[in-house]
């Protein structure tokens, strides 16, 4: 039994948070939900949810959404924290504290660049998702799946792979997808809420934002830019921007897509997806990483600065 010492861990601590990174998507708030409701079902506890940043409003229905709170009282201190879908603490933005002092921490992720940060780590680069790590824990430690438990897993694993696509679509996957459909989730109610209830001003934003995209190095490179003016205009929220990257990397073209998004004055967000090149070591030169075709990073200066500076990184690192 290779998890023991995890359940040991969480059958030993009263106060228990599970959190994620910073405007969780899919795979993030899938993860957490599913989390939560096998420790209650398997333990009989009920840990803290906690969402850092937006939560869209695609995944309100995931079952124990309603137990996450948004805010936090930096004085906590938990016994167990428990972060999911987290490649580096940063990625936990002003919550780090909560991880910081508790007194013992589980990391559980699936980033080749995840550096080990908890007492302990279950890092698995191989994973689709951590929904798929999460299956394969809750499979060897014989814990109960409920229904509510694998609806978090199956939106996981389902959003991190692109709906299946992603060159991260394994064998696996479609075991594991197989196992929660079993289970009893259903798949199209899964993905209808998932990618077909977006609302008309984030596909007119997503349109305005494709609009102005822009291409270099004979087009291999395509990126565009989202400055807060652009979200406010459409009404937006924070997750209006969420595909819109792939979009860019969907062209024939293209090799590298990448999408800055103004944090501040001062802060762009680097969005970077590929089809051939490792834009985990792109977005590693500004301190951020992902996986070898998905990426991130925070580059400490304007849009335009960002830009370019990205610009020739890809060439030096890249094309050089
Ligand atoms: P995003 O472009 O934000 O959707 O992120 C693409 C992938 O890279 C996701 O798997 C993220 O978790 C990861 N990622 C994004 N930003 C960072 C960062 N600053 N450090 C490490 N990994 C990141
Ligand atoms: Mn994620
Ligand atoms: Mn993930």
């Amino acid at each position: 039994m290779k998890f023991n010492q995890l359940e040991e861990l969480i059958k030993n601590s009263k106060k228990i948070l599970i959190v994620s990174h910073i405007n969780p998507d899919g795979d993030a708030i899938g993860s957490v939900c599913s989390m939560y409701t096998t420790i209650y079902d398997n333990f009989k506890k009920k840990s803290d949810i906690l969402v850092v940043g937006h939560l869209p409003n695609s995944y309100k229905f995931l079952p124990n959404i309603d137990k996450a709170e948004f805010k936090f009282d930096d004085s906590m201190v938990y016994d167990l924290v428990i972060t999911l879908d987290v490649a580096a603490l940063d990625r936990l933005s002003n919550a780090k504290i909560l991880f910081e002092k508790a007194k013992a921490t589980i990391n559980i992720d699936h980033h080749k660049t995840n550096n080990e940060f908890g007492n302990i780590n279950v890092v698995k680069g191989s994973a689709s998702s951590t929904g798929e790590v999460l299956l394969e824990i809750y499979n060897e430690q014989n814990w109960k799946i409920s229904l509510d438990s694998a609806i978090g897993l199956y939106t996981a694993i389902l959003t991190d792979t692109g709906g299946f696509r992603y060159e991260n679509t394994s064998e696996n996957v479609f075991k594991s997808a197989a196992q929660l459909v079993k289970i009893g989730i259903n798949p199209n109610e899964i993905y209808k809420h998932c990618y077909e209830l977006k609302s008309k001003n984030f596909v007119m934003f997503q349109n305005y934002c494709i609009n102005k995209a822009e291409f270099a190095h004979n087009d291999k490179i395509a990126y565009s830019t989202v400055y807060k003016r652009d979200i406010e205009r459409f009404n937006g929220e924070e997750d209006f921007t969420d595909g819109l990257v792939e979009i860019l990397r969907a062209i024939e073209t293209t090799d590298i897509a990448f999408l800055a998004k103004e944090i501040d004055s001062k802060t762009t967000k680097i969005s970077m997806r590929s089809k051939k090149s490792d834009v985990a070591e792109i977005c590693s030169v500004y301190g951020g990483g992902g996986h070898t075709f998905a990426a991130g990073c925070t580059i400490k200066t304007n849009i335009e600065g960002a830009v370019k500076r990205m610009l020739k990184t890809i060439e030096e690192k890249i094309y050089g």
